[in-house]
């Protein structure tokens, strides 16, 4: 297993829209492990593929903070099926480092996707594991947690967005 390398706001890879994966092959599973492994050692509870400089449609998650004895997964080619409910939190992104900014989400998710091994499964998660599986979906839409914040909030933090954008990736520590 490898740490790989994280992509930081400003990347183009994290506005690229993933492609759908077509094979599950070893490579595939290695770089499954790889994710995983990333997503642990930086401390993030999800990591999306875009994120490691990949646009392909999987991601990691670790609902171990959550459900007890669930260990991490990845996704692969999510759909997210059905939302409801609203929840109110921090949140935060590893393409983000030291950034945190509440965020509505709803509160339970209802995803299909395949898992590792090939299998479609079908989830569903409430509470911060919801917001994780639409987080990390976003990433595959390249789309990221700060557009969601508002004309306001947004002009507050732009400064710093450019120096974390021109490479300072400390500027929200
Ligand atoms: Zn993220």
């Amino acid at each position: 297993m490898a740490v790989l390398d994280l992509r930081y706001y400003g990347d183009p890879v994290l506005r690229q829209i993933a492609a759908p994966i077509e094979n599950i092959d070893d490579k595939l599973a290695r770089f499954a492990e790889d994710l995983i492994e990333t997503m642990l050692v930086k401390n993030g509870i999800g990591l999306a593929a875009n994120q490691v400089g990949k646009a392909i449609r999987i991601y990691a998650v670790d609902p171990s903070g959550d459900d007890e004895g669930e260990k991490p997964f990845v996704l692969i080619n999510p759909v997210i099926i059905e939302t409801s409910g609203e929840q109110n939190g921090d949140e935060g992104c590893l393409s983000f480092p030291g950034l945190f900014e509440k965020l509505t989400r709803p509160q339970r998710v209802l995803v299909e996707a395949i898992d590792i091994d090939g299998n479609p499964i079908r989830l569903e998660r409430e509470g911060l594991i919801a917001r994780v599986i639409l987080h990390e979906y976003d990433h595959l839409e390249g789309k990221l947690f700060i557009d969601y914040l508002s004309f306001l909030r947004r002009q507050l933090i732009n400064g710093k967005l450019r120096k974390l954008k021109a490479g300072d990736i400390e500027v929200f520590r």
